[in-house]
């Protein structure tokens, strides 16, 4: 798996990108992340990537050039287009489906606006798809690039120790995740669970089961609309 993210600010997400499983993944070349400057690609004189919005308004408009010359130092004229996805907070919210649908690509490349947005124009040309991170505004993309760089390159092989450790997580599978405990066996007067002691593998499945359709019933019970439940979980009160 391979992402490249187009930004004014590298540093910021090299940063990030080099700490954690991340960082662990990128060393052991599990993926390859990589950040271009889009100033790098300005062309002018003094490296200007942004303007005055034309009709007027406040803030700067990041300007089409150096970013289409960016994306386009990705690949070669006859080689297929890498897909381009715009962080924007007009786009498809980002969910759990969407990351793993991402996580199956080969190539990915992550735009992070800035300032006010980016001329449309450029946009019109380039882009594949708009993810947003939520109904809300940031100052950049970076921080939105980060969250979805980070979510789908842990669903890549290799990158956790193990594929249950997102499989049986939150969302995944539909439901949010049952509740964990780690030692002491005894906290402020509170218990483990008994069965989580227990060693009975089968039981423990069951007990997991059930806390993740209380929580999901008790947290988010919109999710059990959209949830996979056999027909005696549909039946049971949770
Ligand atoms: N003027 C834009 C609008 O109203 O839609 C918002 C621009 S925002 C201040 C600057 C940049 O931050 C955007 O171009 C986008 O790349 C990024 N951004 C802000 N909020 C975001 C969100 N919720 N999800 C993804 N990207 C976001």
């Amino acid at each position: 798996m391979k992402i490249d993210i187009l930004t004014l600010f590298p540093e910021m997400c090299e940063s990030v990108l080099n700490e954690s499983i991340i960082g662990r993944a990128r060393s052991a070349g599990i993926i390859k992340v990589s950040c271009l400057n889009i100033r790098d690609y300005a062309n002018n004189k003094h490296n200007k990537v942004d303007d005055y919005t034309y009709g007027g308004g406040m803030g700067m408009i990041m300007a089409a050039d150096p970013i289409y010359n960016c994306f386009k130092s990705l690949y070669n004229e006859g080689e297929a287009k890498p897909h381009l996805i715009y962080l924007t907070p007009q786009g498809e919210t980002l969910t759990q489906r969407k990351a793993l649908d991402l996580s199956q690509m080969d190539h990915i490349v992550l735009l992070c606006g800035h300032y006010e947005g980016v001329d449309q124009r450029v946009l019109d040309e380039i882009v594949d798809e708009e993810i947003s991170i939520g109904d809300y505004v940031l100052t950049g993309g970076e921080l939105p690039a980060l969250v979805l760089t980070d979510t789908v390159c842990r669903l890549i092989k290799g990158v956790l120790s193990d594929d249950e450790c997102f499989t049986e997580e939150s969302h995944f599978s539909g439901l949010l995740e049952y509740a964990q405990y780690t030692r002491p066996a005894v906290w402020h007067e509170k218990k483990v669970p008994e069965v989580l002691m227990s060693g009975n593998h089968a039981n423990i499945a069951k007990w997991r089961r059930s806390m993740a359709l209380k929580v999901t019933k008790a947290k988010r019970p919109d999710l059990l609309n959209s949830a996979q439940l056999t027909e005696k979980e549909k039946s049971e009160p949770m």
